[in-house]
């Protein structure tokens, strides 16, 4: 039986959400300190074209679990182009193509079209992964993608560990391993077979869905590591999706490419929360910097996703704004 809710009850919940937060007295704030202190680790899921239609339609009992245990972003815009690397490297890099300058996939470091409007000693704009390694240099950090081109969106020189593997499922267990093993403060990982199903069979096909419930049986191999290992209680699962699709492809504006889900679930987080706030690609590396208590680069404009964060109100807007209740 299906958990989530329709989009357009969503919507309604989200709205209801909203008015609470913003009629109820207000719960008192302890600082970034406090709300952030139980979070040790920070593990990031990402899987490549998994759009909200297809989180919404497909069996996924894991990332159920998740967003009843945690907050869920429904409607994420990506950035544009829709296409893999720019999205990523938003989400690594808190701002817009624009400002990072990976704007295709045909991106490399000595070969591009714009310069990033700042880079650091790596020769990056600055990564999530740089900010980590500079002011918790301690920390063991890993990057573990499916996808070989991921490699190239962040600094090779920083992370404890940076693999690359061939299948979704070799990537999934090797996360799990190292979740076991090794404890890391932070991993962003990246699952691939979601978006090659929707570019082969079709996006919203029953291939799709199937490829996109296999995800969500691979989410589970890694949140079982995190309660084997018994860091349950303080690490913050964050899944993440680069874009969505349509027909066999992505990368234009059609609402189905540009919109994506987001759940962060576990430590600081509220618990069943639909997120009222909007939220964009570039909001993920400012979570992550603000779960971990850290500081983030002046250069970065995405936000952190806060009212996610237990002890934390939704942002009360100066305007009465609507957001479209279904796509
Ligand atoms: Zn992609």
């Amino acid at each position: 039986m299906k958990t989530k809710q329709s989009y357009q009850g969503f919507a309604l919940l989200s709205a209801a959400v909203f008015l609470l937060n913003t009629s109820c007295a207000q719960l008192s704030s302890g600082g970034t300190k406090d709300v952030t202190a139980g979070i040790k680790h920070v593990y990031v899921i990402g899987i490549d074209g998994l759009s909200s239609e297809g989180l919404n339609k497909a069996k996924t009992p894991y990332m159920d679990s998740l967003i009843r245990n945690g907050a869920l972003c429904d409607r994420v815009r990506t950035v544009l182009p829709s296409s893999s690397s720019p999205n990523w490297a938003s989400m690594l890099m808190g701002a817009g193509p624009e400002i990072h300058g990976i704007t295709s996939n045909e991106w490399k470091l000595n070969k591009h079209d714009l310069e990033p409007v700042v880079t650091n000693d790596q020769a990056y704009f600055p990564t999530v992964l740089s900010v980590i390694c500079a002011q918790r240099p301690e920390a063991k950090t890993g990057m573990l993608y499916h996808w070989d081109e991921f490699g190239r969106l962040f600094e090779s020189a920083l992370p404890s560990v940076d693999k690359h593997f061939r299948t979704e499922e070799e990537t999934a267990k090797a996360i799990a391993g190292y979740i076991k093993e090794e404890k890391p403060e932070f991993i962003f990982s990246q699952l691939d077979h979601v978006d090659a199903a929707g570019h082969q069979f079709g996006h919203m096909t029953r291939g799709y869905l199937d490829a996109v419930a296999r995800a969500d049986s691979l989410v589970g191999i890694i949140t079982d590591a995190v309660r084997e290992a018994k860091i349950e209680d303080e690490t913050l699962i964050f899944i993440v999706s680069d874009h969505g699709g349509i027909n066999r492809g992505h990368g234009g504006t059609n609402i189905k490419e540009v919109t994506v889900p987001f759940i962060l679930s576990g430590a600081g987080i509220k618990k069943n929360y639909p997120v009222p706030a909007e939220v964009y690609m570039y909001d993920v590396a400012p979570t992550i910097i603000f779960a971990f208590g850290l500081k983030a680069p002046h250069a970065w404009r995405g936000k952190a996703i806060e009212c996610a964060f237990e002890g934390i109100e939704a942002p009360q807007d100066p305007l009465h704004l609507t957001r479209p209740s279904t796509f």
